[in-house]
């Protein structure tokens, strides 16, 4: 028998990733604030549980053997996820992405042997947009589209992994748990998870600024009202992986508070995270002031900064956004020489 923490294949290194206490967002709050890792998945995000599972499920269902097509549409992690996944079992790959994700993403899809197709950005009720376009290539070439958003193998993953892992590693103590939504796969899925083990465990919804879904759940209005640089969150329809799920609270919070919590992240603690775990960190305090000192609440840090490099950590594409810079790049932040 093979020792702890050594695995056969690239699946059997999913998951089981460390829970890190966000020090600074614990001793502002009173509260104790952790982080679920998944920037240390194998490809890199929280995605890759969902595509593990999305490809298991159709593999039970006998509609994967080896040389198959798998397509799907993403803002890039899943895809990443899918590619990295298929590789390993002799599937291809074919990823519509909307244009504007990273160029980051795109090239890490191309590197890894994906196909990649970009179309512009455009609302799902529209025929090219990217999720629908995938549906279509994989009709017309008798391939298997893995239908992140309501395919429910998706929140499974995180019913069966992310939550149990989350409730063992705390001993069961655990407060709320928060986090963004692209599919909701995370959120209903952890979410549903933890209440099955506490009713009273408070699960938040923090989705980026103008977020449709947060809307939605307050006054029933599933209208979008503003716009963000995050990617792969801030939903404006109710997928099959959220329905019949009802966070307890929402938060909106800005790209400012976001940009500004990851860079507080990576510069005070030496985590490099995405914008969407930004979102998450801003939203995991909003929860923990609502609740008041002595909580505990578990947030998700879904991929690594490293994905979004030119965006966020780059000063002249956040000047003309008016975002704050990386304190770091300010002139009077550098050393005179
Ligand atoms: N953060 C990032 C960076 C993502 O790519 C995604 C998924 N698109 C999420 C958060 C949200 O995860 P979920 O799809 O489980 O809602």
């Amino acid at each position: 028998m093979l020792s702890q923490n050594v695995y056969g294949s690239f699946a059997e290194a999913i998951g089981n990733t460390p829970l890190i206490k966000l020090r600074r967002a614990s001793e502002r709050t009173g509260c104790n604030i952790y982080g679920k890792a998944e920037f240390m998945e194998p490809g890199g995000s929280v995605k890759d549980r969902a595509a593990l599972y999305l490809i298991v499920d159709a593999e039970q269902k006998g509609l994967l053997k080896p040389g198959s097509i798998v397509v799907e549409g993403t803002a890039g992690n899943t895809g990443i996820g899918l590619t990295l996944v298929g590789n390993s079992r002799g599937y291809r790959t074919i990823i519509v992405i909307p244009e504007t994700q990273s160029e980051e993403k795109k090239e890490f899809l191309r590197a890894c042997g994906a196909e990649l197709v970009e179309v512009p950005a455009a609302p799902y009720r529209n025929p090219n947009n990217y999720v629908r376009l995938s549906e279509r290539i994989a009709k017309e070439l008798g391939a298997f589209w893995a239908n992140q958003f309501d395919n429910p193998a998706n929140r499974r993953a995180h019913e069966e992994t992310t939550g149990p892992e989350i409730w063992a590693q705390l001993d069961g103590h655990v407060d709320a748990f928060n986090s963004a939504v692209g599919t909701g796969g995370t959120l209903a899925g952890v979410g549903s998870f933890l209440r099955s083990k506490n009713p009273d465990v408070k699960i938040a919804l923090t989705d980026p600024q103008g977020a449709a879904l947060v809307r939605y759940y307050q006054d029933g209005e599933l209208k979008a009202a503003g716009e963000s640089i995050t990617e792969g969150i801030g939903q404006s329809r109710i997928t099959g992986n959220l329905e019949g799920f009802r966070p307890d609270m929402c938060f909106e919070i800005s790209d400012a508070d976001a940009l500004r919590e990851a860079f507080d992240l990576v510069q005070c603690e030496g985590l490099n995270v995405g914008l969407s775990s930004g979102i998450n960190i801003a939203g995991a305090i909003r929860v923990a002031e609502s609740l008041g000192p002595g909580h505990t609440i578990v947030t998700i840090l879904c991929d690594s900064g490293s994905r979004y490099q030119k965006k966020m950590f780059n000063p002249s594409y956040l000047q003309q956004r008016n975002l704050p810079a990386p304190p770091w790049t300010l002139e009077s932040a550098k050393p005179d020489v």
